[in-house]
């Protein structure tokens, strides 16, 4: 046990590198990209016990920009699997547990480092080849956002484990934060590399063993992932990773007695569905399970007259199309009042025209492909039907290719009507729809945005006014859980903006807080009592 109270080296948020052509970062970046790109195919495994696992179900891997070529095969696993990742999780759970909480909090650090240092390149290289991230979008989710996860979180581990309750005269009462009892089932969507590795990481952090279940799109990055914790020196089956088809996953996982809670990360559909599997199977269980999902989003930038156009318009270009609006917090529906929208317009097109669209790796790119032919087909479908409405238009961008990747023009589409479809539903792709609003509708505007989807996850106000900024700060309260006063609605930063929303964008748990990290503990109180009564009789009865 520990022989000192110790504290964790302070942490803060990683610097981000500005890539700029010619720096020494680029190039040793680009190498490794190179480098990965012609290795030959690789053979990604499961994870499980600290074991490899292969199977014979190979399936292949390509870049979403180049999608004729094969990086690798990852091994698709079965039912038998997970099964196997629950006994490896349950069977390392009490060594884990029971470990001392600085050498998990030094494990972790460790990672961090690592990733700060040696991973750097490897880590990115792998989500530029998996998911299409240019070389900056890569930098601020698999290099930095990975760092201030894990190093933030153990420092808020060591918050939580102080927050200790009173104690009176004679007595001594103590909080031990004691890890769920089961094991944790952490699922991942594709679009971050950071939140992939921290969903199980969070979790395992506290004391808990997981069965992580990453994207299929992401297992190229998933892989370095899980090299970079083995080499931080995780022990085996604190953290197994499974690739199998998501159903097939929670069949086995939901129907377990040990199951004890969900980390997730993904749509809002999905996650609705595992909620009722849950609570289809909660007599089954051992305790209650905690389920934590961040889903969907239909993130907005709600403008006020007195905003400046090209800040507005600013807040338009990056917060919906970079990573091509594939972030759950893009900007994907703007309110604009009609005194300033011919000049923002004017902006947005030139902007959106001097996009240049194509692989990461040549870093002029701004846009890159979307993420796979799921993807590039649901998107492309939002056009089409966009081109035949009556009270839509698209004023830029509305084609798509998919001959050498999966390149959908970032797309801006203007309506008459504020309950527009693509007002309404996430598309998860770079469609930007904008609601032309007369400028004395401001406050009716908002309160049309309010009632407009079933979402809350992000949105911004842009306005020079004040009390404009106050009305909006009151009128949008519970529309979104990260709000932005003129900036765009993307790019939360660990220990900055602490980041999830509620209504139908999740249980708004906060990754990146120590309100996330409670989830996956279940405090025991202690009283200990110096002087123990050996008399009934109170005083009162005489
Ligand atoms: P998705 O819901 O399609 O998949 C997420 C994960 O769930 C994947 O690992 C998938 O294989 C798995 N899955 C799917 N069906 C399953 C089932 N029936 N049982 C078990 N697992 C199942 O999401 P995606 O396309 O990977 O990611 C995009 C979505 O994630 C968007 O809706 C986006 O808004 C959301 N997202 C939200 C946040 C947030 O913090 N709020 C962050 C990132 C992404």
């Amino acid at each position: 046990m520990p022989k000192g109270i110790y504290q964790i080296p302070y942490p803060d948020n990683e610097p981000i590198n500005s890539y700029e052509p010619g720096s020494p970062e680029l190039k040793s970046l680009l190498a490794k990209y190179d480098e990965m790109y012609n290795q030959s195919p690789i053979d990604v495994p499961m994870y499980i016990g600290g074991k490899e696992v292969r199977t014979n179900n190979k399936m292949p891997m390509s870049p979403p920009h180049d999608h004729a070529k094969v990086l690798g095969h990852f091994n698709y696993g079965d039912a038998s699997h997970v099964q196997d990742a629950i006994d490896a999780a349950l069977k390392a759970k009490k060594d884990w547990s029971d470990l001392p909480w600085e050498h998990r909090a030094s494990i972790f650090i460790k990672a961090a480092d690592l990733l700060a240092g040696p991973f750097r390149d490897k880590m990115n290289a792998a989500t530029m080849l998996a998911q299409s991230k240019n070389v900056f979008q890569s930098e601020i989710d698999a290099a930095c956002e990975l760092i201030d996860f894990l190093k933030f979180n153990v420092h808020y581990m060591q918050e939580i484990y102080s927050t200790q309750p009173d104690s009176q005269d004679g007595v001594w009462n103590r909080l031990e934060y004691r890890p769920l009892e089961g094991f944790v089932f952490a699922i991942s969507p594709f679009n971050f590399t950071a939140i992939a590795a921290n969903l199980p990481a969070s979790a395992a952090m506290m004391g808990n063993t997981v069965v992580w279940k990453p994207a299929e799109s992401q297992m190229y990055s998933a892989q370095v992932i899980m090299e970079l914790f083995k080499e931080a020196g995780l022990p085996d089956g604190v953290i197994n990773m499974v690739t199998v088809d998501g159903p097939v996953a929670g069949d086995v996982v939901f129907k377990h007695k040990d199951f004890a809670g969900l980390h997730f990360t993904g749509s809002t559909g999905v996650f609705q569905h595992l909620w009722k599997e849950i609570g289809n199977n909660i007599g089954n269980y051992r305790s209650y399970p905690r389920i934590v999902g961040e889903t969907g989003g239909k993130d907005f930038i709600m403008v006020h007259p007195s905003a400046r156009p090209k800040q507005v318009s600013t807040a338009i270009s990056r917060g919906a199309f970079e990573f091509q609006g594939q972030k759950c917090s893009a900007a994907s529906r703007a309110y604009i009042p009609a005194s300033m929208w011919e000049e923002v317009k004017g902006y947005v097109i030139e902007d959106v025209k001097s996009f240049k669209m194509g692989s990461p790796a040549d870093t002029s790119n701004f846009i890159t492909a979307v993420i796979d032919k799921r993807a590039f087909d649901k998107i492309a479908g939002y056009l089409d039907f966009i081109k035949e409405q009556k009270d839509a238009e698209i004023i830029v961008g509305g084609n798509y290719d998919d001959s050498k990747g999966y390149f959908i023009e970032p797309t801006v589409v203007v309506t008459s009507n504020p309950h527009f479809r693509t007002m309404e539903e996430e598309i998860f792709g770079p469609v930007m729809t904008v609601y032309v609003y007369e400028d004395d509708m401001f406050l009716e505007t908002m309160q049309i945005l309010n009632e407009t989807s079933p979402y809350a996850l992000t949105g911004s106000i842009l306005s020079q006014d004040r009390y404009a900024i106050d009305l909006a700060c009151k009128t949008l309260q519970d529309t979104a859980g990260n709000f932005y006063i003129n900036d765009k609605p993307t790019g939360a930063v660990v220990n900055q903006q602490p980041f999830g929303g509620a209504r139908g964008s999740g249980t708004n748990d906060k990754a990146g807080s120590q309100w996330n990290l409670i989830r996956w503990v279940s405090p025991r109180t202690i009283k200990e009592t110096f002087v123990t009564p050996t008399n009934y009789r109170y005083p009162f009865l005489g």
